[in-house]
């Protein structure tokens, strides 16, 4: 009798192969252009006004979503979660900025874990998937907001403000691009947020960045921002920002949408080391 078990042995590896290799992501190249769209703190006009003119473009987005600020005051001025299933069902992601728009660094590592799930549960009771992006609420974030985030494995990648590399003066500005070589998935940095100080000529500084593997990330509040005129967006204005990524050939997508591009597990062993080499330079 032949002895069977190194043939065995030998289709078990092949098997194993082959699903490895199944498994293995296939990232698409990422090509110059690439903008990630996003809106934060669930200001009415997401629902009334910009989610048709997004889809309208056929461009992604993610909106960040919190239970904070005055979601649970004013249903004028804050989207319903119906309005928020909505963006869910017309393909828009949605994202985590936590239960009370709390500054995170003020937080203990619990009570941050705590208003993550808060935001979850809500998702949950709404048929919405639980989010896989986070925004780090009023842009401010650190080491221990990040090993949380890493400790709840679900996330992929996460969204800061313009800080410490830029200054921020809280009425919209220009950040870094995003670089996947070397920024930490959790801290991605935006490009540029739009505000009052902050409007077309600084989105187009911001977008001419996308290029040589570095990935352009906007941030919007409302349009417009009816308690936070600060980062207020006019609506003519941000129709004439959307069509200029349209004429210029943008692709433009929801941070989920990172990982068709980059690995989210391939993260640096020190989440704030790219922050502080650009400090330097
Ligand atoms: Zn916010």
């Amino acid at each position: 009798m032949r002895p069977l078990l190194p043939f065995i042995l030998l289709h078990l590896c092949a098997t194993l192969a082959l699903a490895d290799d199944s498994e293995t992501p296939k990232l698409l190249p990422i090509p110059d252009k690439l903008v990630v769209l996003t809106f934060d703190d669930c200001n009415k006009s997401d629902r009334t006004f910009v989610a048709d003119l997004v889809k309208e473009h056929a461009f992604g987005a993610t909106f960040y979503i919190t239970e904070g600020l005055g979601f649970l005051k004013s249903k004028e001025n804050y989207m319903t979660w119906k309005e928020i299933r909505e963006l869910h069902d017309m393909g828009f992601e949605i994202g985590n900025h936590t239960k009370a728009h709390r500054n995170v660094t003020k937080l203990t590592k619990e009570a941050l874990s705590k208003s993550l799930d808060h935001i979850d549960t809500r998702c949950a009771e709404n048929g919405i998937p639980r989010p896989i992006t986070f925004c780090f609420p009023g842009f401010s974030h650190n080491l221990s907001a990040v090993e949380v985030l890493m400790t709840k494995k679900v996330f992929t990648f996460a969204r800061r403000g313009i800080r410490p590399e830029f200054e921020d003066g809280g009425r919209g500005g220009l950040g870094p691009a995003y670089n996947p070589k070397l920024d930490h998935p959790l801290l991605v940095p935006t490009t540029w947020y739009s505000g009052p100080e902050s409007g077309t000529d600084d989105l187009k500084k911001a977008v001419a960045k996308a290029k040589d593997g570095k990935i352009t990330v906007l941030c919007y509040h409302g349009v417009p921002a009816i308690e936070h005129p600060w980062v207020n967006t006019d609506p003519e204005v941000f129709k004439e920002q959307l069509q200029f990524l349209k004429d210029h050939g943008c692709t433009v997508i929801a941070m989920r949408d990172l990982k068709k591009y980059v690995d989210p597990t391939n993260r640096p062993e020190d989440p704030y080391a790219q922050i502080e080499q650009r400090k330097q330079r």
